[in-house]
């Protein structure tokens, strides 16, 4: 599989080139917190797969498992890319909607339902546009 991905200012892009290992999705609080959203999707691979064009800025956090998380984000347009842990070493898990063709994503396991908000999953009385 080859893929291509950028943050929105296009000051970091990237290039894997490999298979997923791992695709999911997440509700955790930290997952909430950083999208600004319900949830987080990541697809994980091989950091060797991954070429990285462009310098990144980094936040560390500490995962209720107590590994190390490092979250990297453009420090131009502040987009969230890519992440680390500490558990992992060799692995890196990107942002799914940063890829330029996201429609190949499928997540494998949906994470922390606990702390899923009630109003993050499909409604069908909530009217839907096509665009705006
Ligand atoms: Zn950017
Ligand atoms: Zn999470």
């Amino acid at each position: 599989m080859k893929l291509t991905g950028s943050c929105l200012c296009g000051a970091v892009s990237y290039e894997v080139s490999g298979e997923p290992l791992r695709m999911a999705q997440c509700h955790c609080t930290a997952c909430r917190k950083i999208t600004g959203t319900g949830h987080n999707v990541q697809a994980f691979f091989n950091a060797s797969d991954v070429a990285i064009n462009g310098k990144t800025s980094t936040h560390q956090s500490t995962s209720d498992s107590g590994n190390t998380r490092t979250r990297h984000f453009c420090p131009n347009c502040g987009s969230r890319l890519f992440s680390e842990n500490s558990k992992a070493p060799g692995g890196i898990g990107i942002a799914v909607g940063s890829f330029d063709d996201v429609s190949w994503f499928k997540p494998e396991v949906v994470l922390y339902v606990s702390q899923r908000p009630a109003w993050d999953r499909d409604d069908a009385a909530i009217p839907t546009r096509e665009e705006m």
